[in-house]
């Protein structure tokens, strides 16, 4: 295979591309009529109350850190093994991200570690719904009711997906979708905000748009705001896509059943878990070199010799935690998040897309099954 097999690519049908040019014919390129329509789209697809885009799902999360009143001091609970985002929206705020470690299996954050990390200051723990997978929500909702705790979820790599049959995203507080090009769905950049709370959904949309008074036609405002409004192209292209969305998690599925059952003959790698309680929403594939025959060195190997072949992988995720102003700002070193950095030091996200075919599966497979 001579040609080049990306980490990821965004699936854009004829219709996708139609919705947009669509809007270009139009007067309303932000806030028109796409907007409310992907809104209630969303609302509609996790069954919540309120839906409010946003232009990227960093900004959604830091509307919902501000819009829960979260500032300098408080604390908020959450874990290191996390795209960056999760963790800086709650420093926007100059508030605390408090680490707690993850769980080996799920790499979602370890619910029974979390209490010890609780103090006066806590007021939310944010969890993290890591590649796809639903954190423990059951026992994460008990210790957030016994300690009266905010509960924030960054579903950004989880639409679709469920615990025990809810969708993550929307089972307190609110919750967080992100539609950057390699997520299930894309809307080039984009984001939208879930709950069921009518006061977190006032605040999020008036902030969105510099902190206006949505109900007033006249320019007033209430409080500060940002700019992070999603405008009407990129709407459209989500709208297209949330159409289509059953189908996408389909293929998605399809592909990681695929690897699985060609990678979980390989000793020496460990294919993704799953939890019972979990249907997952396929975000990337990782797999992870046992930690008895390989160390990060090895890893490092692998993931050159797998590009030397065309075969682009990542190191998804380093710890939060070991990124330089982490280190500099809280004085985190290794060892402090034990199970992060042990997983983080072998995993590896494989080439992984709504349409990867069975022949590129099957080659990423044989230049692992080499090197492994
Ligand atoms: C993608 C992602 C985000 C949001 O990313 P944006 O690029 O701001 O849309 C947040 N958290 C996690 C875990 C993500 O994977």
């Amino acid at each position: 295979m001579d040609k080049k097999i990306p980490l990821s690519r965004p699936e854009i049908t004829k219709k996708d591309r139609k919705a947009v040019e669509n809007v270009l014919k139009t007067t309303s390129l932000s806030f028109g009529p796409k907007i409310k329509e992907f809104e209630k789209k969303m609302a509609s697809y996790t069954k919540t109350k309120y839906a409010i885009a946003v232009n990227s799902g960093t900004s959604g999360l830091h509307l919902v850190i501000k819009s829960l009143g979260i500032k300098e001091k408080d604390e908020v609970i959450t874990s290191s093994f996390s795209f960056i985002a999760s963790s800086n929206c709650i420093l926007f705020e100059k508030a605390k991200p408090v680490f707690v470690d993850i769980d080996e299996k799920t790499l979602c954050i370890n619910a029974d570690k979390i209490e010890e990390k609780i103090t006066k200051k806590t007021k939310a723990i944010l969890v993290v719904h890591v590649f796809g997978q639903t954190c423990k929500m059951d026992k994460i909702m008990k210790i957030a009711r016994k300690h009266n705790l905010y509960v924030i979820e960054d579903a950004c790599e989880a639409i679709g997906g469920m615990y025990k049959g809810k969708k993550s995203g929307t089972f307190k507080d609110a919750g967080v979708f992100a539609f950057y090009p390699n997520k299930q769905i894309t809307t080039g950049e984009g984001g939208m905000i879930v709950t069921n709370n009518q006061k977190i959904a006032k605040l999020c949309k008036s902030m969105r748009n510099q902190g206006k008074d949505e109900k007033k036609e006249q320019l007033s405002y209430l409080r500060m705001g940002y700019n992070y409004r999603m405008s009407e192209l990129n709407a459209a292209l989500g709208v297209s896509q949330l159409e289509r969305i059953n189908e996408i998690l389909k293929k998605r599925e399809k592909a990681a059943n695929l690897y699985n059952r060609i990678l979980r003959k390989i000793e020496g790698i460990e294919i993704p878990y799953v939890a019972d309680n979990v249907k997952m929403s396929w975000f990337v594939y990782a797999i992870r070199l046992n930690s008895n025959k390989f160390n990060k060195k090895d890893r490092d190997k692998i993931m050159k010799k797998l590009d030397k072949k065309g075969i682009v992988s990542k190191n998804y995720f380093p710890p939060i935690h070991l990124e330089p102003f982490y280190v500099d700002m809280f004085g985190y070193k290794r060892g402090d998040f034990p199970v992060t950095e042990k997983v983080s030091d072998l995993i590896i996200a494989l080439p992984f897309y709504n349409n990867i075919t069975r022949e590129e599966i099957k080659y990423v497979c044989d230049n692992l099954k080499k090197n492994c």
